[in-house]
């Protein structure tokens, strides 16, 4: 039997591209690769990689950079840009960085064993179309090997809501859902090879709406479907718009066991204007009293967001608003970014904030989301949690694991195997994680 070849996937950006990591990984195992964890001994490198910002896009150049010296020693090795770099910049990243061999979107990577064939026999292969085939159809069916207890599966793809700030749309195409039954099927799946957390991803995962048995169905509605299968026992989704919060969702996470007390929804500043400049069609009222009711249906609900600060025109005014809104909603856990322009976007033509106040701005803001953050975790000592565990500790006899509010929680001499659901009380609160003590 001949060697398998190596394959090693570096992975940028969201968790939309991990999953799409393992499916590449999947589909070339079926040309005879197993995955390795570094690039030296590999016979292809495949960056799949992110567009969101400037720098996640130059960091893939100098990366790439970096494997010239590997490519003459070996020079079988097949180097490969998958992911949303590839989609917006195509044949320039081989024009750009000519010992990459192969480029691929993230609408056509179930073609990549005709590609990665083509590049043996010499050739480059590009791939950046949005074909009209499913690609979750076209690839293989997922193997049975043994996995983690946690797993994502994606059941939305692309945007059709055009953020100024934002290339999404450009890169991953218009909205589109998978159907229900392809959704349970896989997650059945995952459930038998041992995964009792799935966390559903779509670029806008609550527009949902994906072709069930009696016509469309809801988040919501895919997800009570998911509640039914027996041996999975969370379920969280992310990321969501505030739009598309639908009533049904937001009692869903009063009422279904499986859904987990955390939700990530993005709002981006807490200024109206700023908001309106966005092309976001929300503003900070409606995003508050959106909580609110998120918060009537699942009081004890963890909140996480995203923002942007520095967006062009953004005044000391605006700024302050993002700041208020954060101090009202009290965020367990928020990302924030700097404006990053984005060329082929509304926003990348308007008049820019100063960099150093820019810098300035995300570091107040931060300052004040780690202060919620660190006093929620805090008050989690003394209270009982659900853990899930994931992995050992840094330290001997240590388990680490999630609790429904997505804490990361370590216990000591712990005498529990990895994919074990426990009560957990809560005993002390550090920089990023719980200490527990198992019930
Ligand atoms: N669909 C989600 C939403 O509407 O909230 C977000 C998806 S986007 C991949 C993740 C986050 O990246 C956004 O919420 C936004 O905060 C940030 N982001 C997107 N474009 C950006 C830009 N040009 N500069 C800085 N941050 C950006
Ligand atoms: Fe980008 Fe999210 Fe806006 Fe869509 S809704 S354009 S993914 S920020």
């Amino acid at each position: 039997m001949s060697e398998p070849k190596k394959l090693y996937i570096k992975t940028y950006g969201c968790q939309m591209n991990v999953y799409d990591s393992e499916r590449m990984a999947e589909t070339l195992g079926g040309q005879g690769y197993v995955e390795t964890q570094s690039p030296d001994d590999a016979d292809m490198i495949l960056l799949n990689t992110c567009h969101i910002r400037e720098k996640a896009a130059e960091k893939v150049y100098s990366e790439l950079g970096r494997f010239k010296g590997l490519k003459a020693e070996k020079p079988d090795l097949k180097i490969g840009v998958a992911g949303c770099v590839a989609q917006a910049e195509g044949e320039e990243i081989m024009r750009r960085q000519p010992l990459v061999d192969l480029v691929v979107g993230p609408q056509s990577y179930h073609r990549l064993p005709e590609m990665e064939a083509k590049t043996r026999e010499g050739a480059k292969a590009l791939d950046t179309d949005f074909p009209e085939e499913d690609k979750f159809e076209k690839l293989k069916n997922r193997p049975k090997a043994k996995r983690g207890p946690t797993a994502f599966l994606t059941v939305q793809e692309g945007c059709d809501k055009f953020c100024a700030f934002c290339v999404v749309p450009y890169t991953r195409g218009a909205e589109v859902s998978r159907p229900v039954d392809r959704i349970v099927r896989e997650a059945q799946d995952l459930v038998e090879r041992g995964v009792r957390e799935i966390t559903l991803l779509g670029q806008n995962v609550n527009a949902y709406h994906g072709a069930g048995p009696n016509g469309d169905m809801t988040l919501a509605g895919l997800i009570w479907e998911l509640n039914k299968v027996d041996g999975l026992e969370r379920i969280r989704f992310t990321t969501s718009h505030p739009n598309d919060m639908a009533d049904d969702l937001i009692e869903a996470h009063g009422t279904c066991e499986k859904l987990m007390p955390y939700l990530h929804l993005p709002v981006q500043s807490g200024s109206d204007r700023i908001l309106k400049r966005m092309n976001r069609s929300h503003t900070a009222e409606s995003y508050l009293r959106l909580i609110e009711r998120i918060r009537a249906a699942r009081p004890d609900i963890v909140m996480s967001g995203d923002f942007i600060v520095g967006f062009p025109e953004e005044t000391d005014e605006d700024f302050q608003a993002t700041m208020d809104l954060v101090e009202q909603i009290k965020y367990g856990y928020a990302y924030s970014f700097k404006y990053s322009t984005r060329p082929g976007t509304p926003a990348a033509e308007r008049s820019q904030v100063d960099p150093g106040v820019a810098d300035d701005r995300l570091q107040r803001l931060q300052g004040l989301i780690t202060r919620h953050q660190r006093e929620i975790q805090d008050a989690m000592v003394g209270r009982k949690v659900r853990v899930l565990f994931e992995k050992t500790g840094r330290l001997p006899g240590q388990m680490v694991g999630k609790s429904e509010y997505l804490h990361s929680v370590h216990v000591s001499d712990a005498d529990v195997e990895i994919g074990a659901l426990r009560d957990v009380l809560i005993i002390g609160s550090g920089a990023n994680s719980l200490a527990g003590q198992l019930l």
